[in-house]
């Protein structure tokens, strides 16, 4: 699957291609076209699944393609997120997406001073990333208007209701026309979640991506560290070794792919591979053989092998981790099924550092490493653990580290570092009740 073929327009490919996004993650290829289609949705989804893109890429091609041109002190899709660093970088994601469009973006939240906001808003902004509180203070005082909102999304919803924000969305909520699509993504899904989903959403698709931390205890994994360039030579090392019969590897791009599969059958081993990149019929023909045993080790990646219905596979190893630290879990999940046991084998180089840690935390737990003999790298995988932690041994006296306040976060691009971004001044604090009082919803006697 391709951006191309979720259905968006060439100035947002564009933009993706500078960026560097090859694959849809798995809640962009679900909310992408549900969102192009005029869905209203309602997803499970953390960040570091991508979920940003998937609501802000669809939503700029709506802006773009359809819907009058933006007036005075108007808005035509909002964003609502719980604090002003998601603000910040909800924004740098959506300027980025629509640098090739005609659109107006901005970004207003507390804590700032409300006049220069104030004028920005004047010549109107086609998508406008909001924290609650400033937003009502921005209306209140005749700022913005919501007359020409056709679309909201609601980020992190659950964050904004722990934070206190459940007043201010239902005034919000008040403010807006009835006819509009809604979005709202949440971590997590409790009881106030869906009192605020089943008030504000429409008929909603549902989407989760893979639960966070099903790693199926019947599989045992670990890990090999190694260099990458021995990656190859390890994979045929640890086959011959384990007289392995029936593996499927995952590699992380379609070139990794040919290029494995290359190599295995110039050792004349029986290797086939599946991407993205072949006819569909190669692709079936590939898996059936393997499924029957007439081929003995299947590469392929992430994407193609979604969905796949291959059981009772003894071993899987991925020759590269994923970029998607859920995906660990979709592939590990083809051996040890139904109770039987099985084996996940990573090999894993010190660029991979982060996307093991990624994995670790998301699962919860620590990879045992295992080294082979022979294959110890000579770029070494720094330690990781469960936490989300990168232990970086110090080589030089250590200078004092300056503590990573906001900014960038350090596991990689698919995780989130556990900081907690500060509230906006103005926020409240936690507060357990549930959200709106627009209507009666005390059962009456
Ligand atoms: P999010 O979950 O939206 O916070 O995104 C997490 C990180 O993944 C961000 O740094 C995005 O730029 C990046 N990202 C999102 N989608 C993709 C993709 N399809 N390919 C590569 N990187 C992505």
């Amino acid at each position: 699957m391709t951006f191309a073929t979720l259905g968006l327009i060439d100035p947002l490919l564009r933009s993706l291609e500078k960026l560097g996004y090859q694959t849809p993650t798995p809640v962009q290829a679900q909310a992408i076209p549900a969102v192009l289609a005029g869905r209203d949705l309602m997803a499970a989804a953390q960040t570091g699944t991508g979920k940003t893109a998937g609501f802000a890429l669809p939503l700029l091609q709506l802006l773009a393609m359809e819907g009058p041109k933006v007036s005075a002190n108007s808005v035509r899709a909002l964003i609502l997120v719980p604090t002003r660093e998601l603000a910040e970088q909800v924004h740098e994601a959506v300027r980025q997406y629509a640098e090739n469009l005609p659109l107006r973006t901005y970004a207003v939240y507390g804590g700032v001073s409300i006049n220069p906001q104030m004028m920005k808003l004047r010549s109107g902004v086609d998508l406008l990333v909001a924290t609650p509180g400033r937003l009502l203070d921005l209306f209140r005082q005749n700022a913005l208007k919501f007359n020409q909102l056709q679309t909201l999304v609601l980020d992190e919803a659950d964050r904004m209701l722990d934070l206190g924000f459940s007043e201010e969305l239902a005034n919000i909520y008040k403010a807006l026309p009835k006819k509009r699509q809604t979005l709202l993504f949440s971590a997590t899904f409790s009881d106030d979640i869906r009192l605020l989903a089943g008030q504000m959403l429409n008929d909603p698709l549902s989407i989760e991506v893979s639960p966070r931390n099903v790693a199926a205890n019947t599989v045992k994994q670990w890990v090999v560290t190694v260099d990458k360039k021995r990656k190859p030579e390890l994979f045929v090392h640890l086959m011959r070794k384990g007289k392995w019969k029936q593996v499927l590897v995952f590699a992380k791009t379609r070139n990794g792919v040919d290029a494995l599969v290359e190599k295995l059958q110039g050792l004349g081993i029986n290797a086939d591979g599946i991407h993205g990149d072949k006819p569909q019929a190669t692709r079936q023909s590939a898996l059936d053989r393997f499924k029957l045993s007439e081929v003995q080790i299947l590469v392929a990646t992430d994407v193609a092998a979604r969905g796949l219905d291959i059981e009772d596979l003894p071993l899987v190893v991925n020759f590269d981790l994923p970029i998607v630290a859920e995906d660990y879990i979709h592939r590990i999940g083809r051996t040890g099924r139904a109770g039987s046991t099985g084996e996940a084998i990573s090999l894993v180089c010190a660029d991979e550092v982060n996307l093991l840690s990624a994995i670790e935390m998301l699962t919860r737990q620590t990879l045992k490493r295992q080294n082979e003999p022979d294959f110890e790298p000579e770029h070494r995988v720094p330690d990781t653990d469960a936490s989300g932690q990168v232990i970086k041994k110090p080589k030089k006296p250590k200078k004092p580290k300056a503590s990573g306040g906001g900014g960038k976060r350090n596991l990689g691009k698919w995780v989130d570092s556990g900081e907690a971004s500060p509230p906006e001044p103005s926020v409240k604090p936690v507060r357990k009740v549930p959200v709106f009082n627009t209507g009666p919803r005390k059962r009456k006697p």
